[in-house]
Formats: C-alpha cells, sequence, structure tokens
C-alpha cells in the first residue's frame, strides 16, 4: 500500500472503531506523524485529504510547517527551553508541556507572536523512568501554574502507554481519561469549557485509546511506514 492508501486506511479503521465502541468518529483526530519521513512522504498524505501532522524536533516542525502552511502542525516531542519561540511559530497544539519553567516561556513567545499557544499537559501516567511526563499527582500544581499565564491555554492532556500489552495500555489510558474528568471539574467554567482533549494511541495502542475516550490519536508508522504490519496482537 502506500502511503495515501495507508493514512486513509487509517482514517477508516478508527471510524470504525468509534461506531464500534458508540462514539461519533467526528470526535476523535488523527494527527499523522511526519517525524521519520521528508516533505515528499507528507505531501502523498496532504493529497489523501490529512490536514493534521505531529513533529517531534523543532528543525522538522519548522521545515515542515513552512513546507504546508495550510496544514495544522502539532509538536508532540520533548521541549527544550531556547527552542520555545520556534516551536510557538510553528504549533498550533504543544502536547508535551509538562516543565513549570517552561510555561513562562510559551507564555511570552506566544505574546511576542499575537497568539494564545494551545497546549496538553503531557503525563506520565504508566510511571515508567524512561518516560517523560509529570506525575498525576503533579497535575494540578502545574494546572494552577498555567492559569496565571493569558498567552497559554490548556486544552487537555497526553499519554504513552507501555508498549507491547494492550491491557496495560488500555489501563493507562482510561486512568488519563479519569485524570482529565477529574481535574476538569476542579476549573472554573471557561477553562473547564475548553479542557477536553486526550491525546492518547499510537499505531500499535490506538484501538484502547478509541476506546477509553482518545479524542486525539497520533499514528506514525501505520500510515508512514510501508513495512508495517499492524497492532502486536
Ligand atoms: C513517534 C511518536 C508517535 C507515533 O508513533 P508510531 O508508533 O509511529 O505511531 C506518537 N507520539 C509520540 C509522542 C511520538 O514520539
Amino acid at each position: 500500500m502506500g502511503r495515501a492508501q495507508q493514512y486513509r486506511a487509517v482514517c477508516d479503521d478508527v471510524a470504525a472503531q468509534c461506531r464500534a465502541v458508540g462514539r461519533d468518529p467526528h470526535d476523535v483526530k488523527v494527527v499523522a506523524v511526519s517525524k521519520t519521513v521528508g516533505v515528499a512522504e507528507v505531501a502523498q498524505v496532504v493529497e489523501a485529504g490529512a490536514h493534521d501532522f505531529g513533529e517531534n524536533r523543532p528543525d522538522g516542525l519548522s521545515e515542515k510547517a513552512t513546507a504546508f502552511p495550510r496544514e495544522t502542525w502539532h509538536f508532540i516531542g520533548n521541549v527544550q527551553s531556547r527552542r520555545i519561540p520556534e516551536i510557538v511559530r510553528s504549533a498550533s497544539l504543544v502536547h508535551s508541556l509538562y516543565q513549570e519553567h517552561h510555561v513562562s516561556r510559551f507564555d511570552a513567545a506566544a505574546e511576542a507572536m499575537g497568539k494564545v499557544q494551545d497546549v496538553l499537559l503531557e503525563v506520565n501516567v504508566s510511571g515508567e523512568r524512561q518516560k517523560s511526563g509529570l506525575a498525576p499527582d503533579d497535575l494540578p500544581a502545574l494546572l494552577e501554574h498555567c492559569g496565571r499565564y493569558s498567552h497559554v491555554r490548556v486544552c487537555g492532556l497526553m499519554t504513552m502507554a507501555p508498549q507491547g500489552d494492550p491491557a496495560a495500555a488500555r489501563s493507562c489510558f482510561e486512568d488519563l481519561a479519569r485524570l482529565r474528568d477529574e481535574l476538569r471539574g476542579k476549573l472554573d467554567a471557561e477553562r473547564a469549557d475548553v479542557f477536553n482533549e486526550l491525546s492518547m494511541g499510537m499505531s500499535e495502542d490506538w484501538r484502547e485509546a478509541v476506546v477509553a475516550g482518545a479524542t486525539i490519536v497520533r499514528i506514525g508508522r501505520a500510515i508512514f511506514d510501508e513495512t508495517f504490519e499492524g497492532a502486536l496482537r
């Protein structure tokens, strides 16, 4: 299959999974994670109708967002302070904010560019040492901190599940959904209104994420890797 077909197949599968669990397919956005490919491959998937793309490095983000300015670019990678202005220039949504000292920098960069930066807070639900993100217990403090900045808007939560075990992934995703609901209950009406997104699920575990309430799935290999064989199950 070519990449355009793979993209369409993923979208069809996500929609089918939504319907199978009683969800509206419009409520789950597929972000095509293009971090391993170049602009030619992105162009194939744009042709197939994709509008949302994810990058995990500022260089790739800038390059591809410049090449495809009409599409929506998501930053899903590790944030480094000095790269924040670059990220803000190109990213509609930053999925991976979790360090308190980055908040004021995102705010300043966004203000300088005349925008409000939408962000998700990355949570290390599973507690694995090698994973980035903050501990669930630290979320209320970070959320409160973000509330002091008018150019940063927190739209929800993001996580990555343990790999290779669908049951563990599912429980991780369910925990993230529960955290979102709990935290939303503590926000004022205006902030609660936009605190909706759950960015969770990748090529091998998006089915579990859709069941658990994902609103954004981040799919790389299943779209761009022509040798990808499907979920490990
Ligand atoms: C690479 C990456 C993805 C996509 O992973 P695949 O397994 O290729 O679908 C999703 N989220 C993040 C944060 C990534 O770095």
